[in-house]
């Protein structure tokens, strides 16, 4: 049944059933950053698009965009 597959959080390595995995997409409903800001970003920590988390995990990461985002944009002149 494909309803019981499991899929892996890459950061903390859990498995989790499909329907609870995040990725980095649902950023894109972010006010702000863009998107496009916050794929740069994740492309440097070596995360794509495709890549499944948990929640936990994508809270974390979350959090983390929006301190490196709004340290960024003090600095913008
Ligand atoms: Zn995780």
């Amino acid at each position: 049944m494909q309803t019981s597959k499991k899929v892996q959080c890459k950061k903390c390595l859990n498995k989790f059933y499909q329907k609870e995995i995040y990725t980095i997409q649902q950023f894109q409903y972010k006010k702000e950053p863009k998107y496009k800001w916050t794929l740069v970003f994740f492309k440097k920590l070596k995360i794509d698009e495709w890549d499944s988390f948990c929640e936990e995990c994508i809270m974390s990461y979350s959090k983390k965009l929006d301190d490196v985002w709004n340290k960024q944009k003090g600095q913008v002149l």
